[in-house]
């Protein structure tokens, strides 16, 4: 088997979002894992929202200790023998020029993941940014620190054993954003109750 020369570098392939369900149903999060090219091992949250417009692919992940989230639009061409084939949109600015490729494959150029094309790119130019044109408003970087603090100033959660508006809304911030699974132990009444409204 031919070696890929991209191994160490974290990508994200559309073909295996298939094969791992993302498109059968209409919410999926799940986190996916990798060892880095020093054995350490990295992961990142993908969850795709078909309730949410425009379709996108919301990645999550920590690099070199910052909280990344944004979304990677999706384009959907239906095939001639019914199905349909799913694409990426490329997100990135290089050197300020917005990309909007399709591709399949996702790379981690720089702090974020682009198309094989920005990702050459970038090791020319360290001018590569996430472009919030076409990717959908979704706020960037330490987003999960800001709910964090939300967090910790909350001084009421629960009233009369059900969750708080506040405490709800900020609950369901944090499951779409797969914030949850660490305190999805503790949470799990709070979340009945919020299934239940
Ligand atoms: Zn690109």
């Amino acid at each position: 088997m031919a070696k890929d020369t991209c191994e160490d570098h974290p990508r994200l392939s559309i073909f295996r979002l298939k094969e791992w369900g993302y498109f059968n149903t209409s919410y999926t999060s799940s986190r996916i894992s990798w060892e880095n090219g020093w054995g350490r091992k990295e992961s990142i949250r993908v969850i795709v929202d078909f309730n949410e417009y425009p379709l996108s692919a919301r990645l999550s992940y920590n690099s070199d200790g910052e909280d990344y989230a944004y979304n990677v639009r999706l384009e959907a061409d239906t095939c001639r023998f019914g199905g349909k084939r799913y694409w990426f949109i490329c997100p990135l600015n290089i050197a300020g020029r917005y990309c909007g490729r399709r591709c399949a494959m996702l790379y981690s150029a720089g702090r974020y993941f682009g198309c094989r094309k920005c990702y050459d790119l970038a090791y020319s130019t360290q001018q590569v940014s996430y472009s919030g044109m076409l990717a959908g408003c979704f706020e960037l970087m330490t987003l999960s620190d800001k709910i964090d603090k939300k967090l910790s100033e909350m001084r009421v959660k629960y009233w009369r054993g059900r969750p708080t508006k506040r405490y709800a809304k900020l609950l369901r911030k944090m499951a779409r954003l797969g914030m949850l699974s660490d305190q999805v132990e503790r949470e799990t009444s709070a979340l009945r109750a919020l299934r239940r409204s």
